[in-house]
């Protein structure tokens, strides 16, 4: 049984297809593109802030790295959403898309002082990641109170998810402070008592892969910790929980499966505690947000056969699905066979690979996979690609980053488009490879004495 919103999804899609190719959005000069369903986004937004709905206050915000595209982020801004940020490019996205500070935790796990002063002075949240950086602090702060609230990321070491990679809650993890190592939770607790400012517990358990219960218990573990944090103080000096974000999106179906709904019930039973409003609750959900949403498109250049295997070779390879091809069995992704015109084929099966322009044998979106037979001039569209696709180009073989657009059709098949990223062009391509500096190398295998030993070659003007 698909549900209404999957049904919604999958129609909106396929004319979001057609619409591309009868727009010229995907064609010969143009192979490869991604599409966002803005519909489906919003969606998305309201089942989080329905899920959470409860006497407890919540900032929702929105993980960057899943997708730091402007007008993304300033829809979900509008949507009402804040923006957490681990880098000072997303800091830098957040505040064009119109983040206000106050709307921003700050994340990163190698935060500079530079960073730190930043965010202190603008009271932007932030949540610290070992004792190192709260001694930066505390010589930033120099005694005065922080603006914005600051919280210690800490690691319940639950254990691991499916993908390692994932995992943040591992015995070994390189996030936080480890609370089952011997000493952590005093030494936690003893950070808390000469500073006041320090106000919040985050836990980020893991993302694609960690089931909901061990996410739960992971937080269960930060609650409960600050509980004990403030019986020991006598005061209610942590004020909120951050969450993180992490509900896994299930990559097999257009279902949204597990939901933010099943998330919520399962901390229900696991930390109920957690909504009675005693603490302000922060989440920081990125894959599951936008996944769903995303979509990438491309033109089928050739199909061949080499020692009885079909191949289908597209433009979408590595350089926009590189988890997916380096890690296929963790990242595996559907993907759909479109006529020329952009219409689903029809027609008999085959078993193909889906190849990508990368040079590497490897370069495979997908294996093995039973699609209608595909001819050069069709569309392969992979799905559920919305997050962490569009922000997380490779530029193997120096592939530009592909055009994204942003799409809404309504049910009679109307489409419309605005663009969300153009393309790359060439000669960007060639900017970021060192142009300006074409010469300084031949500059360098001239005489090193007459430019003095040790100096820096100059860049030819
Ligand atoms: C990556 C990350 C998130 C988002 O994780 P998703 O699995 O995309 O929801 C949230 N918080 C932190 C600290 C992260 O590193």
């Amino acid at each position: 049984m698909t549900s209404g919103l999957a049904e919604r999804r999958r129609t909106a899609r396929e004319a979001a297809l057609r619409g591309a190719v009868a727009e010229g959005l995907i064609g010969p000069s143009s192979p490869v593109i991604g599409l966002m369903d803005v519909d489906g986004v919003l969606d998305a937004v309201a089942s989080l802030h329905t899920a959470f709905a409860g006497p407890a206050t919540v900032q929702h915000t929105f993980a960057a790295k899943a997708c730091g595209l402007v007008p993304v982020l300033r829809l979900l801004a509008r949507a009402g959403m804040g923006c957490e940020v681990a880098s000072p490019g997303e800091l830098q996205q957040a505040l064009a898309a119109g983040f206000g500070y106050d709307q921003l935790v700050f994340d990163s796990p190698a935060k500079t002082v530079e960073e730190l002063e930043l965010a202190l002075g603008q009271g932007v949240a932030i949540n610290l990641d070992n004792f190192q950086e709260l001694a930066r602090v505390d010589r930033i702060l120099a005694g005065r109170p922080a603006r914005g609230p600051v919280g210690l990321r800490v690691n319940p070491q639950v254990g691991a998810g499916a993908i390692g990679a994932m995992s943040t809650a591992t015995a070994t993890s390189k996030f936080g402070i480890p609370l089952r190592d011997p000493g952590a939770v005093e030494a936690v607790i003893d950070a808390f008592v000469g500073r006041p400012w320090l106000n919040r517990l985050h836990a980020h358990v893991g993302s694609q892969g960690c089931p909901l219960p061990l996410i739960a218990q992971g937080i269960r573990a930060a609650y409960e910790l600050a509980e004990r944090i403030n019986e020991t103080l006598g005061r209610r000096q942590v004020t909120g929980l951050d969450i993180g974000g992490g509900l896994p999106v299930d990559f097999t179906t257009d279902e949204n499966r597990p939901g933010y709904a099943d998330y919520v019930a399962e901390l229900r039973t696991v930390v109920p505690e957690l909504f009675d409003g005693r603490y302000t609750l922060v989440t920081e959900f990125g894959r599951s947000l936008l996944a769903k949403s995303g979509t990438i498109a491309s033109l089928v250049e050739y199909t061949k056969s080499a020692g009885g295997r079909r191949i289908a070779v597209t433009h979408a390879g590595a350089q926009v699905a590189t988890r997916t091809v380096f890690m296929p069995d963790a990242w595996p992704l559907r993907a759909g066979v479109f006529d020329a015109d952009g219409s689903p084929k029809q027609g008999p099966a085959e078993t193909v690979d889906i190849a990508g322009p990368c040079c590497f044998a490897g370069d495979l979106t997908a294996v093995e996979r039973e699609l209608p037979a595909i001819d050069p001039g069709d569309l392969v569209a992979l799905y559920d690609t919305g997050a962490y696709y569009f922000s997380s180009h490779f530029a193997y073989n120096s592939l530009p980053r592909p055009a994204v657009y942003g799409y809404r059709a309504d049910g009679a098949g109307h489409v419309r488009f605005a663009p969300i990223r153009s393309a790359q062009s060439l000669r960007e391509v060639v900017e970021e490879s060192g142009a300006a500096h074409a010469d300084a190398l031949s500059a360098l295998t001239g005489d090193i004495a007459s430019e003095g030993a040790g100096a820096p070659a100059r860049t030819p003007a």
